[in-house]
Order: C-alpha cells, then sequence, then structure tokens
C-alpha cells in the first residue's frame, strides 16, 4: 500500500487487539500529522510500559515492583482472595471500593479450543498461595462466559475439597436497565442469585 516507515506502522498498528486496517491507517496518518511532541510521549510511553511494569510475584498482577500495589497495602485482610482473568478485571473491582481482600491473577481462562489449560494458567501459584491455610473465602470472579464459568467449576472443584469457602460473583441485572430487555441467562443468574432484603 505504501512505502517504508508508515507502512511499517500501519503493519503494527494492525496487530494490536481491535484495531483493523481502516483504523490502523486512521492513526499512522493521526501520528504523521501530529505534534512532534505528542509523539515521543506517546513512543516514550510504550518503551516504558515495557521497562518497568512487571508482574506481582505473589498475585500476577501487573507491578513497577516486586509487589504489586493491593499486596503492599497492610491495611487489607488476606483471609480473602478473590480469582480474576486479567489485572485490567483488578482495575474494574477495585473502582467498586467494596472488596478489601487480596487478589489472584489468573492470566486467562480455561478455552480448550484455543488450546489453553489448567496448566497454562496460574492455578497451580493459586493452590500454593491456598496451601498456606490464611485463606478463609475464594471469591471466583472469572468472566460470566463460557471460559470463565468452566474455569469457575474447575477451581471450585480443586478448592472445596481444602475446607475454604468458595463463592462466585452474582450475575446480576444491569443497573438502570429493564428487566424485559435482559437475556434469559442473565434473568436465570440474578434468580439464582437472589438474597434476602
Ligand atoms: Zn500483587
Amino acid at each position: 500500500m505504501y512505502e517504508g516507515a508508515i507502512q511499517d506502522l500501519i503493519d503494527e498498528l494492525g496487530r494490536l487487539p481491535g484495531v483493523g486496517p481502516k483504523s490502523a491507517q486512521r492513526i499512522a496518518f493521526h501520528v504523521l500529522s501530529a505534534d512532534p511532541a505528542d509523539v515521543t510521549r506517546l513512543a516514550t510511553a510504550l518503551r516504558r510500559v515495557k521497562e518497568l511494569v512487571r508482574f506481582c510475584t505473589t498475585c500476577y498482577n501487573v507491578a513497577e515492583s516486586e509487589q504489586c500495589r493491593v499486596c503492599r497495602d497492610q491495611r487489607r485482610t488476606d483471609e480473602v482472595l478473590c480469582v480474576v482473568e486479567e489485572p485490567k478485571d483488578v482495575v474494574a473491582i477495585e473502582r467498586t471500593g467494596e472488596f478489601r481482600g487480596r487478589y489472584h491473577v489468573l492470566g486467562g481462562a480455561i478455552n480448550p479450543l484455543e488450546g489453553i489449560g489448567p496448566d497454562n494458567l496460574r492455578i497451580r501459584e493459586l493452590l500454593a498461595r491456598l496451601g498456606t491455610g490464611t485463606v478463609r473465602e475464594l471469591i471466583l470472579a472469572t468472566d460470566p462466559n463460557t471460559e470463565g464459568e468452566a474455569t469457575a467449576t474447575y477451581l471450585a472443584l480443586m478448592v472445596k475439597p481444602m475446607g475454604i469457602a468458595v463463592t462466585r460473583l452474582a450475575s446480576g441485572l444491569p443497573v438502570g436497565g429493564d428487566l424485559e430487555y435482559a437475556d434469559e441467562i442473565t434473568l436465570g443468574r440474578a434468580f439464582e442469585g437472589r438474597r434476602a432484603v
């Protein structure tokens, strides 16, 4: 299509998740016409994220030191552990301000079609953490889709015999939503997860 550097940039952008060929081209030409200072900042941010960000050695959340901010926080309880698929799920749960326990980031979900089994996730590391006997409740906060459910079911089977309470996030109806527009799976789960008022 184009030659040299601009095509290289389009190709690289096109490899990013959620960026199609047209978006890649649009971003590349935006970069070409942007203020050099803005582009330098972007390039620096890209380089720094690879240089500075690593995974927490305890929970595998993203961190800029040995341990992530959540693991370093002395005010949180070690007795409740919340299992999520990705670091972005930690951010989503932290945003609610409801959770004061610790996390464990699996790095994905069981997905046989893509060849991702339990050994490809940080399940061994999770079991090692649970083996210390500190955790009283394990919250399974994997995604409410087929892969997330399969992962939650697998973990529940592994962990229940250890005498740890295993809970799953209630799937609810979107706040501000209309009951009639909820799909039957969501509505069915909301019924299952109902609680006393
Ligand atoms: Zn951590």
